[in-house]
């Protein structure tokens, strides 16, 4: 057994269900697009150096990162597509971008003059794509900005403008009409970078919700990040989306105890037995990123079944509540996240009961939490 040896606390990783998911990525993108797979903050959690292999074996044709780092260690993992970083290039990262053919997206002039003077002294000609803010207020050249900032880009010859990116703010909203709005913003754009003698190759808008959602002709490459994990973009995709969950997050019963009614549990005692009850101790907590908001409120698997955790959350340990599941023993398997005998906790259910999103709930796993690959 894989536990032999370590706590048994772990986080399995299912790679057939990965590559179901991008396949029906795959499919709804359609012939003639690209697909940038996203695979940053570690592959939401998941361990970029095992999924982007995995990934680029399925047939990714580029993959999408946020640091300067990450991308340098999909190189060091053998990934040889084409890279996008879609966060900033730092002071001191250049050289980083062009040893390891990095794609930068470049979102600030003075980005592009470093990259420029490094591209030039190195004899090279670095490929960039240029982010355009059409509405989502974060990073990107606004529409009053592109034509000077394409005079200055125009004067750089060491770089050379691949691809023309924008990111969605509401697309998890079919019914929004900022999304229209954006599109409209981007394609004009794209005439102007047109215009001014610039021949992208990738153009490209959509996130995950908007690859199951929306339609974009004049685009030709799709960026999704949490549908290959198995996550809907937003609750309302529940049922309209062909997905398999690809992580489980488990560990064992470390303890039994037997408690009187009447007696407090854990720090502040915020859970007081109502009835005799038996508690599992088990060996989890919020430095593996087992929230401590799902005090008293998060529910596990055990045999099957569900069993309520019994007060505050601690660093390194929870108890659950086991009183309602007969014959439970030290070392049975516990299930916080992912499928259990036919039942089954989401990164959903999950993320609504401590007021968040899938994306946190899988990014939140720490470090220290091995990950198993199946
Ligand atoms: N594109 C960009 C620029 C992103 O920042 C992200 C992730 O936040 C994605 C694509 C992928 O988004 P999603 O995981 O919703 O598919």
């Amino acid at each position: 057994h894989h536990c032999q040896g370590h706590r048994p606390t772990y986080v399995e990783i299912d790679l057939a269900a990965l590559q179901h998911n991008f396949r029906q990525a795959r499919h709804q993108a359609g012939d003639g697009c690209a697909l940038l797979a996203v695979v940053k903050a570690d592959a939401y959690g998941h361990g970029a150096d095992r999924i982007a292999p995995a990934l680029q074996q399925a047939g990714a044709d580029l993959f999408g990162v946020a640091m300067v780092e990450e991308g340098v260690e999909l190189r060091r993992v053998g990934v040889n597509r084409p890279i996008l970083v879609l966060g900033g290039v730092y002071p001191g990262q250049e050289p980083d971008i062009l040893a390891n053919q990095l794609v930068p997206v470049i979102f600030d002039l003075e980005t592009a003059y470093r990259l420029n003077t490094l591209a030039l002294a190195e004899g090279r000609k670095l490929s960039y794509h240029l982010k355009v803010d059409s509405g989502m207020g974060r990073l990107g050249f606004r529409a009053e900005e592109l034509p000077a900032t394409l005079t200055a880009l125009a004067a750089l010859p060491g770089l050379a403008m691949d691809g023309l990116i924008s990111h969605l703010a509401v697309a998890d909203d079919p019914t929004h009409p900022l999304t229209a709005e954006q599109v409209r913003l981007f394609r004009e754009a794209l005439r102007l970078v047109r215009a001014a003698g610039f021949t992208p190759r990738h153009i490209h808008l959509s996130n995950s919700a908007a690859l199951f959602s929306q339609q974009f002709p004049e685009c030709n490459l799709v960026r999704p990040g949490i549908v290959l994990y198995g996550g809907l973009p937003a609750p309302d995709f529940a049922g309209r989306l062909d997905l398999q969950s690809v992580m489980s997050f488990r560990t064992a019963v470390a303890q039994l105890k037997d408690i009187p009614a009447g007696t407090g549990v854990s720090y502040g005692h915020r859970f007081i037995a109502e009835r005799p009850t038996r508690l599992a101790a088990i060996p989890v907590g919020y430095a593996d990123g087992y929230s401590r908001h799902l005090s008293n409120v998060g529910e596990v698997l055990i045999r099957g079944q569900r069993a309520p955790v019994a007060g505050t959350v601690c660093m390194d340990w929870t108890l659950i509540d086991v009183t309602d599941i007969p014959c439970v023993e030290v070392g049975d398997e516990v299930t916080l996240l992912g499928r259990d005998n036919g039942q089954v906790i989401t990164a959903e259910e999950w993320a609504q009961r401590i007021d968040t999103i899938n994306y946190e709930v899988f990014c939140q796993i720490s470090k220290r939490v091995p990950r198993v690959y199946l």
